[in-house]
């Protein structure tokens, strides 16, 4: 993976659950603009070590650090190992996941409990250390124009309801205030909350909907772009939406979805 470009250098970026998936591919691409990057994984310590490896062969910055973005303690542990490695921190991609799929009547507490604490308080807690390590970092010496940037891994789901996973619509209907009003809370310390909502994106996280065609070909009928997204279709975005070039945008959530949420069932309906 050759540095290609770099929009990102000299930002030390956090990216959570870069183990897999989304997270992945935004700490590759991050890299690759030039960032210094840390691969938090939850479980899979594996696939971490082998991407910072492959980061530090092409000439580029990662660490692998491990917390649970649920757990308070961890996450300050988080950013406190990140800046005894790289002296600050930038950017913060809240990424961590999970679904715990039920219709409601199955849902047990426990699965609710799990998608809010991860994909929700999991943001809040990363978030928040981002901000008391943004307000604290000198003003001087600054990489970028802003004193820190947080990009919060949201869904369409922040606005499409989704029946059978109320706890994960739920979270990241949850996330969409989230970015808003902390963006709002923050603007003046010169600090952006964003979000990025991606549409369907072949991961682990939602291999049913994917792995064989007739699945693939029923998920298509609701992307009117006509394929799926892949991992680095986001993390193009994230490194953007991180970089100086978003420098005014901030309180917002960039949909990178292939047109998923436009209504795709109207395209040939009016
Ligand atoms: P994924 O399952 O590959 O990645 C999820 C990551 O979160 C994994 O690395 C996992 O280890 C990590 N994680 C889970 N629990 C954690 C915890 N307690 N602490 C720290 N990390 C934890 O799936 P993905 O598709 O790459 O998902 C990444 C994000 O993108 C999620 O927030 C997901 O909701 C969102 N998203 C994905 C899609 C999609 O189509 N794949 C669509 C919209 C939104």
């Amino acid at each position: 993976m050759p540095a290609t470009h770099t929009t990102l250098a000299q930002h030390v970026a956090i990216v959570t659950g870069a183990s897999s998936g989304i997270g992945l591919a935004v700490a590759e691409a991050m890299a690759a603009a030039g960032a210094a990057v840390v691969i938090n994984y939850h479980s899979q310590e594996a696939p971490a070590d082998d991407l910072a490896e492959r980061i530090i062969a092409a000439g580029g910055r990662a660490t692998v650090i491990q917390a649970d973005v649920a757990d308070e303690a961890d996450v300050a542990r988080l950013f406190n190992e990140t800046v005894d490695v790289y002296g600050r921190v930038d950017i913060v991609v809240c990424n961590s996941g999970v679904q715990k799929d039920a219709a409601i009547a199955d849902m047990t507490l426990e699965d609710w409990n799990t998608v809010i604490d991860v994909n929700l308080t999991g943001q809040f807690l990363c978030a928040r250390e981002a901000v008391r390590h943004f307000r604290r970092q000198p003003r001087s010496g600054r990489p970028a124009r802003s004193a820190g940037t947080v990009i919060a891994m949201s869904s369409v789901h922040e606005i499409i309801p989704w029946a059978g996973h109320i706890n994960y619509a739920s979270a990241k209907g949850g996330s969409r205030m989230l970015t808003r009003s902390l963006a709002q809370e923050v603007a003046a310390d010169g600090i952006r909350i964003n979000a990025i909502a991606p549409g369907a994106i072949r991961t682990p996280i939602n291999k049913e909907a994917w792995e064989t065609e007739a699945a693939l070909e029923k998920l298509l009928r609701l992307v009117p772009y006509g394929r799926i997204g892949e991992p680095e279709d986001v993390a193009r975005a994230a490194v953007w939406l991180a970089s100086d070039d978003a420098d005014y945008v901030t309180g917002t959530t960039l949909f990178v979805d292939g047109g998923m949420s436009l209504y795709p069932e109207f395209r040939d309906n009016g």
